[in-house]
């Protein structure tokens, strides 16, 4: 299994960071992408990678938009000529909390989109409450043969069939859909399949059932696995397998 979205460079993991890497390795996690959420923050990422063993990506999340450089193309050169570093993001809008104002957070989703359209990286988006915005962004900057996944796809059948459909992109699923409440999520999965998920912790939050209420972490993507499984009615076999060969082909990893 691949955790393709955690945060383990958080401080969340300071006191015990090599200690969760190596009991996601025991339940079976052979990778781990640890996502930026602005230039410091990916420096963290990508030096947890290089410390252990891990991915990283480089992003700026929209809560940062307004912090960003103007060149970005400039400040992500360095990070994206790192082999540890995989994908772009996570970038996108959130509406829900606007710590950044509406306007840079689409011009900084803009400009990474430039940046992963001329680079041929692929995308991780994170999309909250702005949903109408973000098609817009999308229909006018997406091209054919673009990677990109929905971390924490949290939408309806409809969003999920659109994603898919018109984008070619994979939904990120992971604790949420382990939620009681999440009856909604797991409809949308219904609809559209195992074919298009990849499994993610987005660690140190949204923690599966049963540990809710306590710090996430890269072994529990296990739990958000077997849950699908029971979901969509397949084998957590599977899961695994599909779930697998679509992070592989979107990292671009061996
Ligand atoms: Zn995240």
């Amino acid at each position: 299994m691949i955790d393709s979205h955690a945060h383990i460079h958080d401080r969340a993991f300071d006191d015990d960071r090599a200690e969760v890497v190596a009991r996601a390795r025991e339940a079976g996690i052979t990778q781990i992408v640890t996502v930026g959420c602005d230039l410091a923050d990916s420096r963290r990422a990508l030096d947890a990678a290089h410390a252990y063993g891990v991915y990283a990506s480089v992003g700026i999340h929209p809560h940062e938009a307004q912090d960003a450089p103007d060149d970005l193309a400039a400040a992500f050169a360095p990070f994206l000529a790192d082999p540890r570093v995989l994908a772009i993001g996570e970038t996108g809008l959130d509406y829900y909390y606007d710590h950044s104002p509406r306007d840079a957070q689409r011009r900084v989703l803009r400009a990474q989109l430039a940046i992963a359209r001329e680079r041929a990286t692929p995308v991780i988006f994170h999309q909250r409450d702005a949903y109408d915005d973000f098609l817009a962004i999308l229909r006018e900057e997406w091209r054919p043969g673009m990677r990109g996944v929905i971390h924490c796809f949290t939408g309806d059948a409809q969003q999920a069939q659109t994603y898919v459909n018109e984008f070619g992109m994979l939904l990120g699923i992971g604790g949420v859909l382990t939620f009681k409440s999440a009856e909604g999520l797991r409809e949308a999965v219904r609809a559209v399949g195992l074919q298009p998920l990849i499994l993610e912790t987005d660690c140190p939050y949204l923690t599966p059932v049963p540990h809710r209420g306590k710090r996430n972490e890269p072994a529990y993507v296990a739990l958000a696995a077997r849950k699908l499984a029971d979901v969509l009615g397949v084998t957590p076999d599977e899961v695994v397998q599909t779930t697998d060969a679509n992070a592989r082909m979107f990292f671009s990893l061996p």
